[in-house]
């Protein structure tokens, strides 16, 4: 899509983002009651124009009420229209202009309406939970709502002191006066609209591991009934906090953050720097661990390394599928080419028609990419070996650590670690809908982890054959 003056920046969701100019820090300053479900907002946007002049552009925001909208200080003409709101600077922006926008909003924040259900703010029996993804963060705050705009965020919410608000990122403020709490969140780290997540909830703050022993700082906010459970189900998140940074490199951000909402979730959500949870997630038993995994490792893959645009969505659910099953292979469990062998026989007896690489929107969330990328990603460390494949993925998350990616430039990444061209297994398994034969293992099915420093193997970088 560059090179053309257009403002379309998402095939999947037109309506969303406007690629004609990049925001690159937030400021939001909220007030939020929670019984009437009354949300108050100033957002202060520090944005820079494209490189053609700026006479209009649009955020992304539900239905509120706009109080004032101002940029650069002054009164651009505005419409607020189906989730869009429309601006019309007083001046044209020069191109690659740095300029500030101003909106003040208030009203009932509500979810988006989407095919996957309520997208983003949803009011809980007692508090108020964001999950965006993908197109739910206008349901909250004004944003050029596309992944590939990532922008650092300044969060501050001011709520009735019993609840407690969580952000991704550092706490650096909690002031109390009379009977509400001003909660201020700094997320330094480029983050995409939807992956800003937010809790205001009932809560005991836990933390995991042993903070004495440094390494990522991991804290928890649980519904105290849930406690207990909790805290035998999340026991082992430290563990695979290790095993990450071991394998996929540092963890990306300076903290970690989970919670669980005192409501049952469909599914629980990654967000930056802070993963959301259901009750249902929660029994005591373990039962959801893969899921811990799951999404902990998107803060490498989807939220540190970020796709351009939807259709690369496969790069976020395949790895994050691919380390569920590295958890499981580490911890004792199946090993990950046995979890490969029944997502095979799982996907050989459903509908091929699903094209990986770009499976359009309604098929983005099918179960079926998710198994096909564990398997993508397990085919592509099939035919690497350990010692390469782990090194190209260590490669991969650094090179692009804050950055947006594409499947194109996974694949050219990919194949320099390539003894053998990969042309033929990547047009099978990310651009056919055929599902292709399992992956043979380069290497014994047992746990098998790169050394440290890889080592030669016949993974080197740069082809060594024509
Ligand atoms: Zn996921």
């Amino acid at each position: 899509m560059s090179g053309q003056k257009t403002e379309v920046s998402d095939p999947y969701f037109p309506a969303n983002g406007d690629s004609r100019y990049r925001v690159h820090r937030y400021e939001l300053a909220l007030e939020y009651r929670p019984g009437p479900n009354r949300l108050a907002g100033t957002a202060r946007l520090s944005a820079i124009a494209g490189r053609a002049p700026l006479t209009e552009f649009h955020l992304n925001l539900a239905e509120f009420r706009i109080g004032r909208v101002l940029v650069n200080g002054r009164a651009p003409h505005y419409a607020h229209r189906g989730g869009r709101l429309r601006i019309r600077p007083a001046k044209p922006l020069p191109a690659g202009a740095a300029f500030t926008v101003e909106v003040h909003w208030a009203g009932n924040p509500k979810p988006v309406r989407s095919p996957w259900g309520g997208l983003g703010w949803e009011e809980l029996t007692d508090g108020a939970l964001v999950a965006s993804q993908p197109v739910g963060a206008p349901s909250w705050y004004p944003c050029n709502d596309r992944p590939a705009d990532k922008a650092s965020y300044q969060i501050s919410v001011n709520t009735p002191s019993a609840y407690t608000v969580v952000a991704g990122g550092r706490l650096l403020t909690r002031t109390t006066r009379a009977s509400t709490t001003t909660w201020v969140y700094e997320q330094s780290a480029p983050t995409s609209s939807y992956l800003v997540g937010l809790s205001i909830g009932m809560h005991q703050t836990v933390l995991l591991g042993d903070p004495g022993l440094g390494g990522v700082p991991q804290s928890a906010h649980v519904p105290a009934h849930l406690l207990p459970q909790f805290s035998r189900d999340f026991a082992r998140q430290p563990a695979m906090m290790q095993l990450f940074e071991e394998l996929f490199g540092p963890y990306p951000f300076g903290e970690y953050t989970v919670v669980v909402a005192d409501e049952e979730l469909d599914v629980p959500v990654e967000a930056q720097g802070l993963s959301l949870f259901g009750t249902n997630h929660v029994d005591g038993a373990r039962g959801s661990e893969r899921l811990i995994a799951h999404e902990l490792a998107h803060q490498w893959f989807g939220n540190s390394v970020t796709i351009a645009d939807w259709r690369h969505i496969w790069l976020n659910e395949g790895f994050a599928k691919y380390a569920e099953w590295l958890w499981s292979e580490r911890s004792g469990g199946r090993t990950a080419h046995e979890l490969a062998v029944t997502a095979h026989r799982l996907l050989a007896t459903r509908t091929q028609d699903l094209r990986l690489a770009d499976p359009g929107r309604k098929l983005m969330f099918d179960d079926r990419l998710y198994q096909r990328g564990g398997l993508a990603v397990h085919a592509v460390r099939c035919a690497l070996g350990d010692g390469a494949f782990f090194r190209m993925l260590r490669d991969w998350l650094t090179v692009h650590r804050n950055g947006v990616v594409t499947t194109a430039g996974f694949t050219t990444h990919v194949a320099r670690y390539a003894a053998d061209p990969l042309d033929d297994l990547f047009s099978a398994w990310l651009y056919e809908p055929a599902l292709p034969p399992l992956p043979s293992p380069a290497i014994p099915a047992k746990p098998g982890y790169p050394p440290t420093n890889g080592g030669p193997g016949k993974g080197r970088r740069g082809r060594t054959s024509a």
